[in-house]
């Protein structure tokens, strides 16, 4: 039996396959799948009375546009070939969302729940130290932001250590995203990338055709749902699909297990419950299942990998029930079990668009911080003034007033994290539109990570063709 490809062999074995439906020159297709530059680092950081020896990468896999962007993971598995793999996905991703960056990413080699607060502190600070020594961070170079592991707080920490060094850069702020609103960050992030996946099956489900190609009528309300992993994504993606979506979340899984309920889970509850107890397990009216991967084959509409890559392989593919998968993970299906669940007619929603909320709502708080200002700031009140002045003079014609509650819904300005969330909805939208159109209409294109994947092609070769670098 031969071996099925790693993360970043499935990666180039998807390329290929869209690359080849195009006509694109060999040497320019050549050009965009290569990794740019590869920094791997080893530094020591002391922990009680010993030292220990840290590994850690910062992959830059494209410079075709700058500053080039990307998160950064912390675990265990952390090795040169995830991060390459996941840097690429990362220009991929950008160009299909239309952020004008470059693809990064960056990874840690330790098991943050194995560190206390203060050594991850340590950790991050010194990692941010080398990136500044070797030119690869800041907002007009590369620009960190949190994955699998890290969250605003990391964010914070690599803020202020890039401060420390540069200070006197006026556009210091820029240099990572994801970090807290009260440090430089931006209202709406941390949930951006499940809220981004949430619109993504939205959109996806949102066509008759397609829908009926699959067995599933149209929309999301009532639809079953299995999320694997609670932690930033999964959190949000269920959140925002059971509340805003009318989904039905029937199998949660989590390290500790999973738990199962053909009747509905109601995520906010089994959230408190995880606080509480430490675990999924034993929530009220599931049960437990045998495995924490049984999440992956119990039948449902949709199946949400929200946790790390490789969890659909060979080995499983063929038990998978879900009529959709969406991938909030990225690279959560192999190469090998696409070829088996594209057989199987189960639609793929690819990691590159699906979970491209969190680089979106990224490059708005860069934005952010190169403006130096708030978005809403200088709008809200103009709007809120002309609205009121549109309901007197509705009230004046009319003859009949309108009640306090709906004065104040209609004439309400746009805060910051409403034009946040209107920005991700209408990326959100407009991407999954140019996919679905290059996967109808262009001839052997027959799944959306292909599609996914020539319409960053398709955008990215052109910013090369433009520079005149290719005949
Ligand atoms: P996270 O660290 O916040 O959460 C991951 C969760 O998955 C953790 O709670 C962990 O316990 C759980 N988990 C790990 N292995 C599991 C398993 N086998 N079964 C069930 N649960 C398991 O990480 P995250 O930021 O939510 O990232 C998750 C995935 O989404 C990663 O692939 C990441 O690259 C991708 N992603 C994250 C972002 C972002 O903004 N954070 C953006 C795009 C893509």
């Amino acid at each position: 039996m031969t071996r099925e490809p790693n993360f970043l062999e499935s990666v180039s074995r998807n390329f290929d396959k869209a690359a080849g439906l195009t006509d694109l020159p060999q040497g320019l297709l050549a050009q965009i799948k290569a990794c740019n530059s590869v920094y791997q680092m080893r530094f020591p950081v002391r922990m009680g009375k010993d030292y220990k020896v840290i590994e850690a990468y910062r992959v830059q896999h494209s410079h075709h546009r700058l500053p080039t962007k990307g998160g950064i993971r912390y675990s265990q598995k952390v090795n040169q070939e995830e991060v390459m793999a996941l840097a690429s996905l990362m220009t991929y991703k950008c160009a299909i969302v239309d952020v004008p960056f470059g693809g990064a990413k960056g990874g840690v080699k330790i098991s943050p729940r194995e560190h206390t607060a203060a050594q991850l502190q340590k950790i991050t600070r010194r990692y941010t130290a080398e990136l500044v020594r070797k030119n690869f961070i800041g907002p007009g170079i590369d620009v960190p932001a949190p994955d699998y592991g890290t969250g605003p707080r990391e964010m914070a920490w690599i803020l202020d250590t890039y401060m420390t060094f540069k200070g006197g850069d006026i556009d210091a702020a820029g240099c990572v995203t994801g970090k807290p609103v009260s440090q430089h960050g931006i209202a709406g992030r941390t949930e951006a990338t499940g809220r981004g996946v949430y619109y993504s099956i939205r959109e996806a489900m949102s066509h008759a055709d397609d829908m009926k190609a699959i067995g599933l009528t149209t929309g999301m309300e009532g639809k079953t749902m299995a999320i694997q992993g609670m932690g930033n994504v999964g959190h949000y993606t269920a959140m925002i699909s059971q509340k805003e979506g009318g989904v039905k979340i029937i199998c949660v899984a989590e390290y500790e297990g999973a738990i199962y309920n053909k009747d509905g889970i109601d995520f906010e509850k089994l959230v408190k419950h995880r606080k509480k107890t430490k675990s999924i397990l034993d929530f009220p009216g599931a049960t437990n299942m045998k495995s924490r991967k049984d999440v992956l084959t119990v039948e449902c509409d949709i199946l949400v990998p929200a946790a790390l890559e490789g969890q659909i392989y060979k080995g499983n593919a063929k038990q998978v029930k879900a009529k959709i998968i969406a991938e909030a993970a990225n690279g959560p299906i192999t190469a090998d079990a696409e070829d088996i669940l594209l057989k199987k007619d189960i639609m793929i929603i690819p990691d590159m668009y699906c979970n491209a909320g969190g680089v979106t709502v990224s490059y708005f708080e860069w934005l952010k911080n190169l403006s130096h200002m708030r978005f809403g700031r200088m709008e809200k009140r103009f709007d809120q003034a002309k609205y009121m002045d549109i309901i007197a003079m509705v009230e004046k014609t009319t003859g009949k007033s309108i009640g306090k509650k709906e004065k104040d819904f209609l004439t309400h300005g746009a805060d910051e994290v409403d034009l946040v969330r209107s920005g991700l909805e209408e990326t959100m939208v407009m991407a999954y539109d140019q996919i679905r159109t290059i996967k109808k209409r262009k001839k052997g294109v027959e799944d959306l990570r292909s599609a996914a994947f020539i319409s960053a092609l398709n955008k990215i070769s052109s910013d090369y063709l433009s520079l005149g670098i290719f005949p």
